[in-house]
């Protein structure tokens, strides 16, 4: 059941041990980077000054816009000749910041994704199609490390190419998936299209859902379409990526891995620690990256920490679902809301397909709200007016979810943008008017 049995199961205090030792461990090799060597001689923190984890607070946060300041090598702590990989962010809110690592760091991420995959049940004898990205992505090569490493025979699909997705499936019978939740989505139309009953057709009994935001209900609906148990994975490229939180088979909140990074939850204003239970901004600190430590960096997720342990015995705290960064909050009409809001209810509808998209205009000094809506296949007559009640119904339920009464439209299915990565489900047209 463990990957790790000492390292999951380690009682809290010991944790806490291993991590002060790693922090200050963490501090001698940060010392080495341009852009610490400063910053700590100017607190005067050395690894002795840190001598419980309360003085982590001693040090100033990191954020994204530190990083591309420092682009590229000023969070460098080793020569550039032991950095062995280069990833990058996505550039989901603006340039893309760029992260290093040493081959120990490769190793070390690989180990953990191989912890996630085994906690859930993968083994050697699975068969693993990993559709996410390739490149300085972080989904893609960094769950391919880890699934080799367990020992899994890993099939590089990426994302995309549907039809030729769907036959990989088949014909290596795979069985273990990961994949970006909107896509996943997508593909249930793609099952049906093909004519293919996942359920009866395939050998999937895993999928690993991760990289964007999405509800509970997106879960269900992949689960009862696929045929699998799907987890949550969370991470971020600043993190290495995948790795840094995943469900167990619990699938209630996803441990953070205490082992190798230090977890704070804030309030994204006072920048004061939230009390377990309470929302608040995702901190981490690395504990074993050699080629560029980063410490106390502001994730800008949100989230909180479960107060209670989880009942498979591993002893790392656990967070809820992201719901989403403090950056995809939109106000309309001064009501303040997250679009996985919105996802969560629109997929309670089962009329409701597997796209969505929001627009914001500026009309009449005033705000408006165009929630554009797939039907599903199966609803769909090819007279979107006799869908006069559900358009009804979806408008009611998101009022009492986020407060304001948008404009619903129903189109038909397929008919909305779709994106091989993280889906795009914003259009914000009032940006124009300041
Ligand atoms: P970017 O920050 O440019 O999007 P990354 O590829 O590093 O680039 O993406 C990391 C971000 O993706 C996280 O900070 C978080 O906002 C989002 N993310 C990753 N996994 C999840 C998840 N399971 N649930 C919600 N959001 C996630
Ligand atoms: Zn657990």
């Amino acid at each position: 059941m463990f990957w790790d049995n000492y390292t999951e199961t380690i009682d809290r205090i010991s944790l806490q041990k291993l991590q002060l030792k790693l922090l200050q461990k963490t501090i001698e090799r940060a010392q080495h980077a341009p852009y610490y060597r400063a910053l700590l001689q100017q607190e005067g923190i050395t690894p002795d000054t840190i001598r419980s984890l309360d003085d982590l607070r001693r040090i100033p946060f990191a954020t994204k816009d530190i990083l591309r300041e420092q682009y590229p090598y000023g969070f460098l702590a080793v020569s550039r000749d032991e950095i062995v990989r280069m990833h990058s962010s996505s550039g989901t809110t603006g340039r893309a910041t760029v992260i290093f690592h040493t081959i120990s760091d490769i190793k070390e991420w690989a180990s953990l994704i191989a912890r996630c995959m085994y906690m859930t049940g993968v083994r050697k004898s699975d068969v693993f199609q990993n559709m996410m990205g390739y490149g300085l992505f972080t989904g893609g090569i960094g769950f391919h490390y880890g699934a080799e490493q367990l020992g899994a025979l890993v099939i590089p699909s990426g994302p995309g190419n549907t039809k030729r997705q769907i036959m990989l499936m088949r014909e290596f019978e795979t069985t273990v998936i990961h994949i970006i939740p909107s896509y996943a989505l997508h593909m249930i139309k793609a099952f049906a299209d093909e004519g293919i009953d996942p359920k009866k057709d395939l050998k999937l009994r895993i999928a690993y859902l991760g990289a964007e935001p999405h509800s509970e209900e997106t879960r269900r609906r992949v689960e009862a379409a696929f045929g699998v148990r799907a987890y949550n994975s969370y991470g971020l490229s600043e993190m290495n990526g995948p790795g840094v939180a995943f469900e167990c088979p619990e699938q209630n909140g996803m441990h953070v891995w205490e082992d190798s990074y230090i977890l704070e939850v804030i309030n994204p204003k006072t920048l004061e620690p939230v009390k377990d239970g309470e929302e608040g901004e995702l901190v981490f600190t690395t504990l074993k990256r050699e080629g560029m430590p980063i410490l106390r960096y502001r994730s800008r997720d949100l989230a909180a920490v479960y107060p209670d342990p989880c009942p498979c015995g591993r002893t790392h705290r656990r967070i809820t679902r992201i719901k989403g960064r403090t950056d995809d909050m939109l106000i309309v009409k001064g009501v303040n809301m997250y679009p996985v809001q919105i996802e969560k209810t629109l997929l309670s509808f089962p009329e409701v397909g597997t796209n969505f998209l929001i627009i914001l205009d500026h009309k009449d000094y005033n705000d408006h709200m165009t929630v554009k809506v797939e039907v599903s296949s199966a609803m769909f007559t090819g007279d979107l007016k006799t869908l006069h009640n559900l358009k009804k119904a979806i408008t009611e339920r998101l009022r009492s979810e986020i407060l304001i009464t948008p404009e619903v439209q129903l189109v038909e299915p397929d008919s909305l943008p779709k994106t091989e990565g993280k889906a795009v489900r914003v259009i914000d047209n009032r940006k124009q008017w300041g």
